[in-house]
C-alpha cells in the first residue's frame, strides 16, 4: 500500500472540516448554473464537506451524502479509465494534457490548438477520451466501463439523474459543435454522436460529497482505493492524473485557484469540488452556487479554508515531508 498521512491526525482534520463548515454554513454568493435548466431548480443552501484520509478513514459534515450532478468532475475518472486502457504516452499524444486558459467549453481553445482537445479535463477532451473508452463502437460496453471504472474509484455504483440527463441533452447545441470539431481533426476516435451522448450521461451521473473523497483519495494514494482496499489503477498515472487536475481543474480560474489553496482541484457545474491532496487525503465539498467560470463559490471558501488551517500547501515544503521531521517548519 501506498504511504499514508504521516504527519497529520484525524483529530486535526476533523476540527478543520468543521470549523471550515460552522464558519461558511450562512455565506451566500454565487448562482446555480442555469445553463442546464434542471441545476437552476436545486436547492442553493445545500453544503456538505468530506476528507477521505489513507487509512480510509472518511470525515464528513453537512449534506455529504446529498446526490448530486457530478458533471465536469466526470472527467477525471473517465480520464484515468482511458489512461488504464491505453497508457498514460498515448493519452497525452491522442488527446493532451494541457491547460486552455479558456472555459470548459470552450470552441476556441480547440480552434487555437487545431489539433489535440488539449486535456481530457475539458469539454472537447473529455469527448474525445469517451470516444476512445473501449470497445468502440460499442455504447452499452462503453457505458458499462465508465460506470463500473467510477464505482472502483469511490465504492459505490452511481445512477444517472434522468431528469439532468434530458435537460442537459435537450441543451448540449455548443458539446455538439466540439464533437464534430473534434471529427474534423480527426481528434474523436468513435462516432462523434454515441461519445457525445456518453459525455452527457456521465455528466449527468448522481454523486455525493462523500464519494468524491474517496475518488480523490484514490488517486493521492497512487490508485489505491482505501475504503476498498482494492489497487484500481496503475500507480504510474497517479501523479499523470493529478498534474491534469493541477493544470485546468478550475479552468480559466486554476492559476488563480492554485496560488489561493495550494491544492489540485476539479469542479463540475453541479456544484462539486474534488481535491486530491498527494499522500495525505481525498476532499471534496458540494455547493451548488457557482461563480463566472463555473466553479463552486462555497465549496472553493471551504477547501481553501481547511487547507490553511492544516497548514497544507503542495507547493510548501512544510507538512510535506513524510520522514517525521516535520518539514520545515521544524527547523
Ligand atoms: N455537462 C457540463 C457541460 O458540458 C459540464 C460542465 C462543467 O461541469 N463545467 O457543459
Amino acid at each position: 500500500m501506498a504511504a499514508s498521512h504521516k504527519n497529520i491526525t484525524t483529530d486535526e482534520v476533523r476540527t478543520a472540516v468543521e470549523n471550515a463548515y460552522n464558519k461558511l454554513r450562512t455565506t451566500t454568493g454565487g448562482k446555480n448554473a442555469d445553463y442546464i435548466p434542471y441545476l437552476a431548480s436545486i436547492d442553493p443552501n445545500l453544503f456538505g464537506i468530506c476528507v477521505c484520509l489513507l487509512d480510509g478513514t472518511i470525515v464528513s459534515v453537512g449534506d455529504a451524502d446529498h446526490i448530486f450532478g457530478i458533471e465536469s468532475v466526470s472527467k477525471v475518472p473517465t480520464a484515468i479509465l482511458a489512461m488504464r486502457e491505453y497508457g498514460a504516452l498515448d493519452i497525452l499524444e491522442k488527446v493532451g494534457a494541457d491547460a486552455t486558459g479558456l472555459p470548459f467549453n470552450s470552441i476556441m481553445a480547440l480552434l487555437l490548438e487545431k489539433d489535440r482537445p488539449s486535456s481530457p479535463l475539458v469539454n472537447a477532451g473529455a469527448i474525445a477520451a469517451c470516444s476512445l473508452v473501449e470497445p468502440v463502437g460499442n455504447a452499452d460496453e462503453k457505458w458499462k466501463a465508465i460506470v463500473n471504472n467510477i464505482a472502483e474509484l469511490t465504492g459505490r455504483e452511481p445512477q444517472v439523474i434522468e431528469e439532468l440527463y434530458k435537460s442537459e441533452s435537450a441543451t448540449d447545441f455548443n458539446n455538439r459543435s466540439i464533437a464534430w470539431l473534434l471529427k474534423d481533426y480527426g481528434r474523436i476516435y468513435d462516432d462523434p454522436d454515441l461519445s457525445l451522448d456518453l459525455y452527457t450521461r456521465q455528466c449527468s451521473l448522481g454523486i455525493t460529497a462523500h464519494d468524491l473523497a474517496i475518488m480523490g483519495a484514490t488517486i493521492a494514494n497512487d490508485g489505491y482505493n482505501p475504503v476498498t482496499n482494492k489497487q484500481v489503477f496503475d500507480a504510474d498515472l497517479a501523479p499523470k492524473v493529478t498534474s491534469m487536475i493541477t493544470t485546468v481543474g478550475f479552468y480559466e480560474r486554476t492559476g488563480d485557484w492554485l496560488y489561493k489553496s495550494g491544492l489540485p482541484a476539479k469542479s463540475g457545474v453541479g456544484g462539486g469540488v474534488l481535491g486530491v491532496m498527494p499522500g495525505m487525503f481525498g476532499i471534496a465539498a458540494f455547493s451548488p452556487p457557482l461563480d463566472d467560470a463555473g466553479n463552486s463559490v462555497k465549496a472553493q471558501l471551504a477547501l481553501r479554508e481547511i487547507m490553511a488551517e492544516l497548514g497544507l500547501n503542495i507547493f510548501a515544503a512544510s507538512r510535506l515531508c513524510v520522514c517525521g521531521c516535520q518539514g520545515a517548519s521544524a527547523r
